[in-house]
């Protein structure tokens, strides 16, 4: 049977959830709720908010099951689909200066190279959407169902440097939206990627007196400085921001903060951790994130994880069962990681080694040699520099141990696959070494120090947290 763009296979059905108690099975249809047809994952989630839906299903043997459920008003139904955006993804319609796909090397995985811009994931993913390829009855959509946040990447509030910027003659024209989301009550978020002497200066100063008007309903505005790869050959001139240039653009943020703080009780602008590590500076205390708002954008995770790791470590040390880790701690392990994190996962490292002075920890800055040394960040490492690096570090004659630690933001989501699409295998063949992927809170960080040699694979699942679990246990007993 043809299947329409409103009609969606269902892939999943979560145990104990209404949706298994009704015998919805994977395969099956759902074809509308309440009578009405579901275009998106939005309709969805705004047609199952109720305390009585009629659910339309079509099993695989075509017989149709309408299904009256009564449930609490927030209750979800436990059903997922096929596509979690339930319709097709939106590409961006920009060519923005700064684009980091448009800087990426050629031949690498299809995927990586779409380009979306989609409202759906920002609500869902957190992603940050332009709003270039949105109508108004897309806004009104929003608006009506309450969907937020809504994460806008701003650039300048300024119309004809933000069509520069994009490189699209609609997008100052679409800054309207984001009067239209305040006055409809939607909580956003704001995003400026700073490129050097083009929206930065005056020309930020004044984005970030034109968003605070949105305050409190856009509840903080990140600036974040362009990532800038080596493969910008036929694409316009951008330079790297220097020490003096980071720190002058924190001082204007920095500036700004507590006016906003006493008057809304949000700091709301924030500089990302990128302009600290440049200017050298210290991080902002933990306070000043109003809560880690903005941590997917690298605004306050390093401040996160300095707090996570130090408390995590004087929780361990207070343990009945310390004296005993200690005794029994006398490894070499290695932590690799990008040039941003490395001073602090060496203090990190640092402290850790002064707790349990029987571990050797080295922490090996990776140069990003695949998309250019201006690349720091560890999520953008691949297995390729990470070998090449590590090898030559033996080579050198540096003990590495027989562990290696790496954030799991070096992984794609949930897999055992790097950017480059080498897995952890082909890593621990070449390297002969275990590899311990650690998410990357500083509890978990500590953990993996800790107790790497019972953070194991099977053949067939990577089971590190798992294990870290049943040690943990048996370490109660
Ligand atoms: S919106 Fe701009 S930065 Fe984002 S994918 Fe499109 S062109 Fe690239």
């Amino acid at each position: 049977m043809k299947k329409n763009k409103c009609e969606h296979i269902i892939s999943k059905v979560q145990p104990g959830s209404i949706a298994e108690e009704m015998e919805i099975e994977p395969g099956d249809v759902l074809l509308s709720i309440n009578d009405e047809p579901i275009e998106d994952v939005f309709d969805y989630r705004y047609m199952i908010k109720d305390e009585y839906v009629v659910v339309l299903i079509r099993k695989p043997y075509g017989e149709e099951w309408e299904l009256e459920i009564e449930k609490d008003y927030d209750d979800d139904l436990g059903l997922e689909f096929e596509n979690d955006l339930m319709s097709e993804y939106k590409s961006c319609s920009n060519k923005c200066l700064f684009c980091f796909i448009d800087q990426m090397p050629p031949g690498m995985r299809d995927t990586l190279y779409f380009k979306d811009d989609d409202s759906r994931l920002s609500f869902l993913q957190g992603n940050y959407i332009t709003m270039t390829n949105m109508t108004e009855k897309d806004i009104d959509r929003i608006i009506k169902m309450q969907l937020a946040p809504i994460n806008i990447s701003v650039q300048s509030t300024e119309p004809e440097l933000r069509c520069k910027l994009l490189h699209n003659r609609f997008a100052g024209d679409k800054l309207k939206f984001i009067d239209k989301l305040y006055e409809g009550h939607v909580e956003m978020n704001g995003q400026i990627v700073c490129c050097k002497n083009i929206n930065d200066g005056e020309h930020l100063r004044r984005t970030i007196e034109d968003l605070s008007k949105y305050l409190p309903f856009m509840r903080s505005v990140s600036a974040v400085p362009a990532g800038i790869t080596k493969y910008r050959d036929d694409l316009p001139k951008l330079d790297l921001y220097t020490k003096e240039e980071a720190g002058a653009v924190i001082d204007l943020i920095e500036s700004y903060q507590q006016g906003f703080y006493e008057k809304y009780g949000l700091h709301f602008i924030h500089a990302s951790d990128e302009w600290y590590i440049l200017a050298e500076r210290d991080f902002p205390e933990e306070e000043r994130y109003d809560g880690y708002i903005q941590l997917e954008n690298g605004v306050g995770m390093m401040r996160l994880l300095w707090t996570e790791f130090e408390e995590a470590l004087h929780r361990q040390i207070a343990e009945d069962g310390y004296e005993q880790l200690k005794k029994s701690l006398s490894q070499t392990i290695t932590i690799a990681t990008g040039k941003l994190a490395a001073p602090m996962l060496s203090k990190i490292a640092a402290q850790t080694m002064e707790a349990f002075p029987g571990l050797q920890i080295y922490v090996k800055q990776i140069r990003n040699d695949f998309f250019g040394e201006t690349i720091t960040v560890s999520g953008l490492i691949t297995a390729q520099d990470l070998i090449a690096q590590l090898q030559e570090e033996r080579e050198n004659g540096r003990e590495l141990g027989s562990y290696l630690l790496i954030p799991s933001n070096m992984l794609r989501t949930g897999e055992e696959v790097f950017l480059d699409d080498l897995t952890i295998t082909d890593v621990e063949q070449a390297l002969s070494m275990h590899v311990i992927v650690a998410d990357t809170g500083g509890e978990d960080l500590l953990r993996a120090m800790l107790f790497h040699e019972t953070m194991k694979r099977n053949n067939e699942n990577y089971v590190y947290v798992k294990a870290y679990e049943e040690q943990e246990e048996g370490y109660e007993e």
